[in-house]
């Protein structure tokens, strides 16, 4: 059995994607500091897939500890690391932080591999790279814009990091880029668990919905879009699991064609605010209370893959539509609260 490393495995994608990987035959051990996480993601993930996946609670940016941990465990077939900080707001107010975090565990990984002669590591990344596109849908090939947060820039430099690194040691990096991940597990046993108030816009419809918010701001309808307000690219979390144990197998079964590789996870379709909106409430029956408020600074007007390459290269296409996303994301909301009400 192959033995995959999935840091940051407690958190959203890295949680759907564990359960992905155990149901397509991987083992898995996680490596979190649960810093934006919690342990019972654990038992959650144990009820779906009858595993519960090995787990070590450490730093990443620890020098030490990760060498430590990679020598340990030289027989691992591969990473995929997730494990970041991901708040662009935060980001502005702690960039140093963002920069020793995101880039450190990186290098501290990349020696560890080192030590072990491990090669495979499937890294996530964003369509934060791109900035505002020129052109849409935006291929892996658009230029690389100036970012406009520190988080922003750690994905950019990481992914420098990977291709300098697997052209001149014996390491090879596909690099996913992600649009914006949304959903939960058909199950609601894993999802996504903000902490305090919510920046991203699904978290935040669901939560006014069950009641812990007012009312959803919608930031900005003076755009140059049909309805006025930014649009996006949003995809199935479990869709983006999927992304990954395709990445791996790749790797792993020698076909990449180049020593990194990079490839847009997204659907190809942009979604408004008020689209999402009314999805949402096409699926929940319920009217949402929200208010048109201003731009918020650093948002990008629109944006949406081209899913070409991913499709064509890896043989793997997003599958589950918006109001299949909302559905979760909803049902997950209500566990939640399920949860909290029986304790
Ligand atoms: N958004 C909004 N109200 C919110 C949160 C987000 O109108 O409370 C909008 C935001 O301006 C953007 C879209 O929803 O156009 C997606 O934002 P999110 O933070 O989820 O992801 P981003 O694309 O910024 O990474």
């Amino acid at each position: 059995m192959k033995r995959i490393l999935v840091t940051g495995g407690t958190g959203f994608i890295g949680s759907h994607t564990v359960v992905e990987l155990q149901q397509h035959g991987y083992e898995v051990i996680i490596v979190d500091n649960l810093v934006n996480s919690s342990i019972e993601v654990l038992d959650n993930i144990a009820k779906i897939t009858g595993i519960k996946p090995s787990f070590e609670q450490f730093d990443l940016a620890d020098p030490a500890k990760t060498a430590d941990f990679f020598n340990r465990n030289k027989d691992l077939s591969g990473i995929i690391h997730f494990a970041a900080y991901k708040a662009v707001g935060e980001s502005m107010q702690k960039p140093l932080e963002y920069y020793r975090n995101n880039i450190g565990s990186l290098l501290n990984i990349l020696e560890g591999m080192k030590t072990c002669a491990l090669g495979d590591i499937v890294f996530s990344s964003s369509c934060t790279v791109y900035g505002q596109p020129d052109e849409l849908p935006v291929t892996e090939q658009a230029p690389i814009k100036p970012a406009w947060s520190p988080y922003g820039n750690t994905k950019q430099m990481c992914e420098e990091i990977l291709r300098f690194s697997a052209a001149s040691l014996p390491i090879k990096a596909i690099a996913l880029r992600y649009f914006n991940p949304i959903g939960a597990h058909e199950s609601a046993l894993i999802g996504e668990l903000p902490l305090g108030i919510p920046n991203n816009l699904v978290p935040y419809i669901t939560q006014t919905a069950i009641g812990l918010r007012q009312s959803l701001h919608v930031f900005g309808n003076d755009y140059d879009t049909p309805d006025g307000t930014a649009m996006r690219d949003y995809i199935h979390v479990v869709d983006i699991a999927r992304a990954h144990v395709v990445a791996i197998g790749r790797m792993i079964n020698k076909r990449m064609k180049h020593n990194m590789e990079i490839f847009n996870l997204g659907t190809g379709h942009g979604f408004s605010v008020l689209e999402v909106i009314q999805s949402f409430e096409r699926v929940s029956g319920l009217k949402l209370n929200y208010k048109i408020v201003d731009r918020r600074p650093g948002d990008i007007e629109k944006v949406w893959a081209s899913t070409d390459f991913a499709n064509k290269e890896l043989g793997w296409k997003a599958e589950k539509k918006i109001d299949e996303m909302m559905t979760s994301a909803w049902k997950w909301e209500k566990a939640l609260a399920d949860r909290k009400g029986q304790q």
